[in-house]
C-alpha cells in the first residue's frame, strides 16, 4: 500500500485522546476539505507491504497498544487496508480508523473502532457523508463534525438528532476546525470558532455530544507533521 508516514505519537482526538499511539498514514484523498492540515498526504509516499507495515507498528510500539489507520483517505485503499487492519487485530492491538465517511465501511473488520467524519458545509464538502454507513456503525464507534461556524453547528446538532447518532455510536464529537495556516502560537486562537462559543452553544441546545479539541495542536506547533 502507499504509505505517507508511519510514526508513534499522542492521540489528539477521539476519546482516546491523550494515549500513546502509532499513526500509519495512508497516501491519497478524493476530497479538499477546505482546513484539511494533511495536504501533504495527497501525493508521494512510498510503496509498503503488509509486512513490512506491521514490522514497522511492532518496532515502534509492540502489541498491545493503539495504532490509528488515518490518511488523506485511508479506505481508498480498502482491498490492502482491510487484511492490515484484520492483522493487527489477531495480533493484539487496539485499531482505530479515521475516516471521512464517503467511502463504503461495511467491510471493516469487527473490533475495529471507526471514527467516521461527516463533513459539514464549512469543510467544503458538505454532503459527502454516504448515508448508507450509518448502518455500518457499532457501538464502540465514534462520529465526528469539524465546526467551522453557527452554520456547521446547526448542521451537526440536527443531523445528531435526526438520526440519533447518540443512541447507536460510543462518542459524538463535535471540534472546532483549526485554521488551516495555523502555525506558531500554540492555542485555540487558531479555531475558526472559538472553542468558548462552541461550548455554549452546546450546552443552550444541551447537545448530547462531546466538544473535542485537537489536544497535538495545542502541544506542538499546529504546522508540524508527524505529531
Ligand atoms: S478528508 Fe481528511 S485528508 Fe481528505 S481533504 Fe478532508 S481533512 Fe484532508
Amino acid at each position: 500500500m502507499q504509505i505517507t508516514e508511519i510514526y508513534k505519537s499522542l492521540q489528539g482526538e477521539s476519546t482516546y485522546a491523550g494515549l500513546a499511539c502509532v499513526f500509519v498514514r495512508l497516501t491519497g484523498c478524493n476530497l479538499r476539505c477546505s482546513w484539511c492540515d494533511t495536504e501533504y498526504s495527497f501525493y508521494g509516499g512510498k510503496r509498503m507491504g503488509l509486512d513490512e507495515v506491521i514490522a514497522e507498528i511492532r518496532r515502534l510500539s509492540p502489541a498491545p497498544g493503539l495504532v490509528e489507520i488515518t490518511g488523506g483517505e485511508p479506505m481508498l485503499q480498502e482491498r490492502e487496508l482491510l487484511p492490515l487492519m484484520q492483522a493487527l487485530i489477531d495480533d493484539g492491538y487496539r485499531v482505530l480508523l479515521e475516516t471521512s465517511g464517503e467511502r463504503p465501511l461495511e467491510n471493516v473488520p469487527r473490533g475495529v473502532v471507526k471514527i467516521v467524519d461527516v463533513k459539514c458545509r464549512g469543510s467544503g464538502e458538505g454532503d459527502s457523508f454516504r448515508l448508507e454507513n450509518l448502518r455500518a456503525l457499532r457501538s464502540d464507534d465514534e462520529v465526528k463534525f469539524v465546526i467551522s461556524d453557527r452554520g456547521d453547528y446547526e448542521f451537526a446538532r440536527d443531523f445528531l438528532a435526526l438520526h440519533n447518532l447518540a443512541g447507536r455510536v460510543h462518542a459524538v464529537l463535535f471540534s472546532p476546525a483549526f485554521r488551516h495556516d495555523a502555525r506558531g502560537t500554540r492555542d485555540v486562537s487558531h479555531c475558526l470558532v472559538d472553542p468558548a462559543e462552541l461550548a455554549a452553544w452546546m450546552l443552550e441546545d444541551n447537545v448530547p455530544a462531546r466538544l473535542g479539541l485537537q489536544i497535538h495542536k495545542l502541544i506542538w506547533d499546529p504546522a508540524l507533521k508527524g505529531v
